[in-house]
């Protein structure tokens, strides 16, 4: 089973193509989604957190987002530690998911494939692409929060072009191109790619 990355900057589309993926009928899984539920119900982990940030943390045992936001959107350092205490935890997370599916090929979504080094379990990697502007305009629209709050969490991402420099196919969700047209030529070619399924007739 091929194993698909897909990466891009806050507010490229990632979700959004992941939805068009999954209609397709590919599993895909959201290392987002699954770093927030592992926060909430990985005890070592939660007590490895409270170690390095506080007690203030956590809140009757769940996470307190705005807290830990506030430490590590300001500071590198904090951002790095938290990152390299919740990596693995979602890297071992999508290893065992993938071990359970069965489809032609599986797609992984996460924000951070390469600062997190998790491209060495994948057998490619998608990346969506957004002009700043448009990424700023969307995700300010969707989390109803103000620009500079938007840009202080794209700083913590490596550059958008060098991340698409780094990817092996480019979606282009710009409002230029139509994303529904390149999504399906992608799940084609992936389809050739993957292994393929035995025939019974061969
Ligand atoms: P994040 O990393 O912040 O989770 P993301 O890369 O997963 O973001 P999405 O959540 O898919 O991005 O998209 C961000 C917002 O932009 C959503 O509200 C989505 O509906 C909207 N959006 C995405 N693509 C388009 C588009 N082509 N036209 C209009 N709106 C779009």
């Amino acid at each position: 089973m091929l194993k698909v990355g897909l990466t891009g900057g806050i507010g490229s589309g990632k979700t959004t193509v992941s939805r068009i993926f999954m209609l397709l009928g590919i599993p895909v899984f959201n290392a987002d989604i699954a770093a927030k539920t592992i926060m909430n119900e990985d005890e070592a982990l939660k007590k490895a957190i409270i170690r390095h940030f506080g007690t203030k943390a956590y809140t009757r045992g769940a996470p307190d987002r705005n807290y830990i936001a506030s430490l590590v959107f300001e500071n590198e350092e904090n951002l790095a530690t938290l990152n390299s205490l919740v990596h693995p935890a979602v890297i071992q997370s999508a290893k065992n998911w993938m071990q359970q599916q069965n489809a032609p090929y599986i797609i992984k979504e996460a924000a951070l494939i390469f600062e997190s080094g998790s491209q060495e379990e994948l057998d490619l990697v998608i990346g969506v692409y957004a002009p700043k502007h448009l990424r700023v305009q969307r995700t300010m629209q969707r989390d109803g929060t103000d620009r500079e709050s938007v840009i202080k969490r794209m700083n913590n991402q490596i550059n958008e072009e060098m991340k698409m420099k780094l990817c092996d196919f480019v979606l282009y969700n710009d409002e230029q191109r139509l994303l529904i047209p390149q999504v399906l030529s992608l799940h084609e070619y992936l389809l050739l790619q993957s292994p393929k399924i035995s025939n019974q007739f061969s």
